[in-house]
């Protein structure tokens, strides 16, 4: 419940409220901060300006969080192609231009602004994020890309000395080993990286003794879906509790952890307000229904982002969360990214959460990667897979388990598939640093 202290301490402070804070205050909140958000793009952004003004609008329009719906959604193309028409200071207040690209070779590059006391207040909920599981005096250790100033790694290091914990950033280029006498001789308790690379670490080490006496109580997993079965495979290999978190560069990295209750996130709410839209027509979704993630910054300075499509899909709890957390809003976990999404021939739309779940509860399997492709004009799915050591069953099993997934099974069944094909590739070919970006290719 540590977010929600967090959010309830800047609303007291931002407001002048004393005593308990109810979701009335929140959304008083968010409303205040929305519309300062509305009528500073509008001055500052000439982006927002032209949009605002191509469509009618004024700032004074939005005078309820319902009234969002006026203003048109922003893609991550409009931010890819004119990054500058969205900067609301100068260049020079600037403190970090960051430069990415989200979705895979494919996906377009961006570019995004943050001022100083937006890092800080990014650096501020990455602190409460680690809150939730690390006090002061523990030790944190952070397996992200790099540890340059003002990268993720040093953004979280900074978080977690906010609360008086240690922070020990690993070198990303150690093997399994090193990190495990890192991990060892630093006394950590948390570890905090991407979820496959901690995966490959943890299967690689399995056969030299696993991380059972490491010490770790939370293992912290960011950058991708975590399945239920790898959850389980990590939970028993390091004997240890799993948090994840869902984080996006254009929403300030850190947006949302896990809770306790384990089933969703909590999300930023002091600098993020959530939506959930259909992601053909754009129009919001029922409450509770499946849709993808729109956030529309609250507090961004330097680059503020209204209605920005996430193109992740997920709901928004409707009951309270079990963990007690009544004023916060909790977001279902991201199972699914549009990107990752390849429909069939017969309309069976298939993606990467499918397999997790059948497959990284394999002993030994350290990671997979899908090709669909044709051959006399036949769809096929080819699936490579890496094990750790000698599985002389492996492909057996492998097959079984992925003609259970109901979707599979049926276009097998119908005779439009074949049964798909298993090969097993060499230890270390699947690395990568993302790698649900190319989880499942199309070469049809
Ligand atoms: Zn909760």
């Amino acid at each position: 419940m540590y977010i929600e202290e967090w959010l309830h301490r800047i609303i007291r402070a931002g407001f002048g409220a004393a005593g308990r804070i109810g979701r009335t205050d929140v959304d008083s909140y968010r409303l205040y901060r929305l519309r300062d958000t509305v009528a500073y793009a509008f001055r500052m952004s000439s982006f927002y300006r032209d949009l605002f003004n191509v469509c009618g609008i004024r700032p004074d329009d939005i005078s309820s969080i319902a009234d969002l719906t006026k203003i048109p959604l922003t893609a991550p193309e409009d931010v890819a192609a004119t990054p500058y028409r969205f900067l609301c200071v100068s260049q020079s207040e600037v403190a970090r231009p960051y430069t990415f690209v989200t979705t895979g070779t494919t996906g377009p590059q961006k570019k995004i602004f943050w001022s100083g006391g937006d890092l800080d207040r990014i650096i501020d909920f990455m602190a409460a994020g680690i809150g939730t599981v690390a006090e002061p005096g523990t030790t944190v250790y952070i397996l992200l890309a790099d540890g340059r100033p003002f990268s993720q790694a040093d953004l979280l290091s900074e978080g977690v000395s906010r609360i008086g914990a240690v922070p020990v950033v690993g070198q990303i280029d150690l093997d399994a080993e090193q990190h495990r006498k890192t991990i060892l001789d630093s006394h950590a308790s948390v570890v905090f990286g991407y979820t496959s690379r901690l995966f490959r670490m943890s299967r690689e080490l399995q056969e030299r003794g696993g991380m059972k006496d490491l010490g770790v109580k939370v293992l912290f997993l960011a950058g991708e879906y975590v399945s239920p079965s790898m959850r389980r495979e990590l939970q028993s290999l390091w004997n240890c509790s799993i948090r994840t978190h869902y984080g996006l560069t254009e929403m300030g990295l850190g947006v949302a952890v896990e809770c306790e209750a384990g089933d969703g996130y909590h999300f930023n709410e002091a600098d993020l307000l959530v939506e959930v839209v259909d992601p053909k027509t754009g129009t919001p979704v029922e409450p509770g229904a499946e849709g993808e993630l729109v956030f529309t910054t609250l507090t961004r300075e330097a680059m503020p982002l209204i209605r920005y499509r996430t193109h992740d899909i997920s709901r928004i709890a409707t009951s309270p969360c079990s963990c007690g957390a009544a004023t916060l809003l909790k977001i279902g976990h991201v199972r699914k990214r549009l990107e990752t999404i390849v429909a069939l021939d017969g309309g069976t739309e298939i993606y990467p959460a499918f397999f997790d779940d059948v497959l990284f509860g394999i002993e030994g399997l350290i990671d997979y990667q899908l090709l669909v492709t044709r051959h006399d004009g036949n769809e096929h799915l080819e699936f490579k897979i890496e094990m750790s050591g000698a599985c002389p069953d492996a492909v057996s099993t492998i097959r079984t388990k992925l003609l259970s997934v109901p979707e599979i099974a049926e276009v097998v069944k119908s005779g439009k598939m074949g049964i798909p094909s298993v090969e097993l590739v060499s230890s270390g070919s699947l690395s990568r640093v993302e790698r649900s970006k190319k989880l499942i290719i199309d070469r049809r």
